[in-house]
C-alpha cells in the first residue's frame, strides 16, 4: 500500500499539503468547511493546512465506527493480537517517517522524534499481549455446583484528544490499548501538528485492522465539544493542559461518558546536598530543555537544598550554555524551535515577567545566538533565586525555561512539592536511600524519579500524575489502560440436573 502522508518530504514542501480525516479505512473527501494552518517553526513556513471538522464530521465518523465496532468485538483475541503485531513491526519499520513528520511539524530533534515514537512503539508491545491481559478470574464451586467469573467487555466507540508535544507517543498511549480491548477508536489529534496520526492511521490499514476500527479526525475545539456531546462514545481519553483537561472532565462526564483526562505539570527535581551535582546538572539540563521544555514530564523546577545551591546553578548554567540550538533536522542540534510564533512569544514573556519580579537571570534565551530563520527559537532560560508567589514558578510555562528555587532543609523542599497544585512528575537527587524513600513515601505526585529526571512509566505500568494534573480515576496505559477501556461482568453459573430444583424465597446463600 502507497504511504500517502509518509512519502511526502516535509522538509522541502514546496506548497502546503492537505491533512484530512481518516474515516472508515480512508482518507476521508468530503468538502471541508474550515481549515487551520500547520507551520514548520524552524522557518516559520506553512507547510500544510489541517481540514477542521464539524459536528456533522464528527457524526459521521462516529456512526462509522459505530458500525465497525459490532465486528470488532466479535473478532477473536487471537486475531486481534496478530493485527497489533503487524502494526507493531510496520511502525517499528516506518519509525524514521513517523519521527520525520514530527520534526517536520513540531520541531523537536530528529532524536528525539524517534525516542517518541520507540516509547509509543512500547505501549503496543503491551497491547501485543491482549489474549493474557483480558484473562477474566474463574472460581469453580463457589457454592455446591456453582461456578464464579468474570469477563472484561469492550466499551464501544471510544475517542482520544491529544496535545502537540507528543503527537506520536500519546496518542499510542491510548489507541492500541483500547483498540486491543475491542473497541473502535477515534483520534482527535492536535492541529498543530496532525500527519503523524494520518500515517499512523495508514499503518493500521496495512497491518490489515478492519475499516473503520481506527479513525482520525482532525479539529479544533469544534471538533472536541462534538465528541464529548457525541452520544454514541462511550469514553474519552484526554491529554493537555489543565483548563482544558477540566473542561473536558466535567463536560464529558455530564454527558454520561467515562472520561480520563491528564492536565499540565510544574515538574520539580529536589537537590539535596549530598547529590553527585555534575550527574544531576547532567540530567536536569537535559530533563529542563530537552524537546525546548515542550515535555510534560519536563524539570521546569529545582529546588537546591543548602549548600547544594550556587555549585548547581553553576554547573547547570555551564551546560546550558554549551547547548546547540538548531533545526531539528541537524545531528548538530540538541533543541529546536517552539511550536508557534504565539506559544513562542508567551515563553519569552515569562522571561521579561521573572526579570521583572525579581529572580536573578542567570542565562538569558532571548539573547543567545539562534539560528538565521524565521522560526519560532528561544535559547534556553536560567533564573534563580526564584520565589513561590512569582508566575514564572506558578504556571505552567512549557518552554526552555528554568526556574531554582533555594531550601534550608529537605522538609522545607519536600513541602513544596506538595503545596504545589499539580503533581504529574518529580524527582529527588541524592546519594542517601532514607530520604529518597522518605520523599518517594511523603510526596503528592504521581510519578517520582530518583535519581532519575523523567520518570516516564514503561508500557506495563501506568501513566498519570495526581492533583491538577489528572482528573478521573485512570492512569493511562498498563493495568489502568485495560480497566479504563473495558467493563466487568461477574457471572455465576450452575447447571443442574433436570428434574425440580425446589422454590427458595430467601436471599440466595452459599451452600
Ligand atoms: P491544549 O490543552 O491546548 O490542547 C490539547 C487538545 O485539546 C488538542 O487536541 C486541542 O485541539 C484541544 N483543545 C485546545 N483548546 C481547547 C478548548 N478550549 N476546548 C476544547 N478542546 C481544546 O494542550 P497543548 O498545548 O496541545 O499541549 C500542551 C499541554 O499538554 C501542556 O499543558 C502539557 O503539560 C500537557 N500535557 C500533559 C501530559 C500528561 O500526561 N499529563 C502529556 C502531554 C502534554
Amino acid at each position: 500500500m502507497a504511504l500517502e502522508i509518509g512519502q511526502a518530504d516535509q522538509t522541502t514542501r514546496v506548497a502546503p499539503v492537505r491533512i484530512g480525516h481518516w474515516i472508515g479505512g480512508a482518507p476521508d473527501s468530503a468538502p471541508v468547511e474550515r481549515h487551520g494552518d500547520v507551520y514548520n517553526p524552524a522557518t516559520g513556513v506553512v507547510t500544510g493546512h489541517v481540514d477542521l471538522a464539524t459536528a456533522s464530521d464528527v457524526d459521521r465518523v462516529v456512526r462509522v465506527a459505530a458500525e465497525a465496532f459490532r465486528g470488532w468485538a466479535e473478532t477473536s483475541l487471537v486475531r486481534r493480537a496478530r493485527i497489533l503485531f503487524a502494526f507493531r513491526d510496520l511502525v517499528d519499520r516506518h519509525l524514521g517517517d513517523i519521527a520525520a513528520l514530527i520534526t517536520a511539524e513540531h520541531g523537536k530533534v530528529l532524536a528525539d522524534a524517534r525516542g517518541e515514537v520507540a516509547r509509543g512503539l512500547e505501549v503496543v508491545d503491551f497491547a501485543c499481549g491482549i489474549p493474557h491481559l483480558l484473562k477474566g478470574g474463574f472460581s469453580e464451586n463457589v457454592s455446591t455446583a456453582v461456578d464464579a467469573y468474570s469477563i472484561q467487555q469492550p466499551l464501544g466507540v471510544v475517542a482520544g484528544i491529544t496535545p502537540f508535544n507528543f503527537p506520536a507517543m500519546v496518542p499510542m498511549w491510548m489507541f492500541p490499548v483500547a483498540i486491543a480491548c475491542g473497541n473502535t477508536f477515534i483520534l482527535k489529534p492536535s492541529e498543530k501538528d496532525p500527519s503523524a496520526s494520518r500515517l499512523l492511521a495508514e499503518l493500521w490499514a496495512e497491518a490489515g485492522l478492519p475499516s473503520g476500527v481506527f479513525n482520525v479526525v482532525q479539529g479544533d475545539k469544534v471538533a472536541v465539544d462534538a465528541i464529548l456531546q457525541h452520544p454514541g462514545i462511550a469514553a474519552v481519553s484526554f491529554v493537555g493542559s489543565t483548563p482544558v483537561a477540566r473542561y473536558v472532565y466535567e463536560q464529558g462526564t455530564q454527558h454520561g461518558k467515562r472520561v480520563q483526562a491528564l492536565g499540565g505539570a510544574k515538574n520539580h527535581a529536589v537537590v539535596l546536598p549530598d547529590a553527585d551535582l555534575d550527574a544531576a546538572a547532567d540530567a536536569l539540563v537535559g530533563a529542563a530543555f530537552g524537546s525546548a521544555g515542550e515535555r510534560c514530564m519536563a524539570i521546569s523546577a529545582v529546588v537546591a537544598v543548602g549548600a547544594a545551591g550556587d555549585a548547581l546553578v553553576e554547573r547547570i548554567a555551564e551546560r546550558a550554555r554549551e547547548l546547540v540550538v538548531g533545526p531539528g533536522t541537524e545531528d548538530a542540534s540538541e533543541m529546536g524551535p517552539l511550536v508557534t510564533r504565539a506559544h513562542r512569544d508567551r515563553v519569552a514573556s515569562y522571561v521579561d515577567a521573572g526579570v521583572s519580579s525579581g529572580a536573578k537571570l542567570v542565562l538569558d534565551g532571548r539573547a543567545t545566538a539562534l539560528p538565521a530563520t524565521d522560526g519560532f527559537w528561544l535559547g534556553p532560560t536560567l533564573f534563580d533565586r526564584v520565589g513561590p508567589e512569582m508566575s514564572i514558578y506558578r504556571d505552567e510555562i512549557f518552554g526552555p525555561v528554568l526556574s531554582v528555587l533555594r531550601a534550608d532543609t529537605f522538609e522545607e523542599a519536600l513541602d513544596l512539592v506538595n503545596h504545589n497544585p499539580y503533581g504529574n512528575g518529580t524527582a529527588i537527587f541524592t546519594t542517601d536511600g532514607r530520604a529518597a524513600r522518605r520523599f518517594q513515601h511523603e510526596v503528592t505526585v504521581g510519578m517520582v524519579g530518583i535519581n532519575i529526571p523523567i520518570p516516564v512509566p514503561m508500557a506495563f505500568y501506568s501513566f498519570g500524575g495526581w492533583k491538577d494534573s489528572l482528573f478521573g480515576d485512570s492512569h493511562v496505559h498498563g493495568v489502568h489502560g485495560i480497566h479504563f477501556y473495558t467493563r466487568t461482568k461477574a457471572v455465576t453459573s450452575s447447571w443442574p440436573a433436570p428434574g425440580p430444583g425446589g422454590r427458595d424465597y430467601g436471599f440466595p446463600v452459599n451452600k
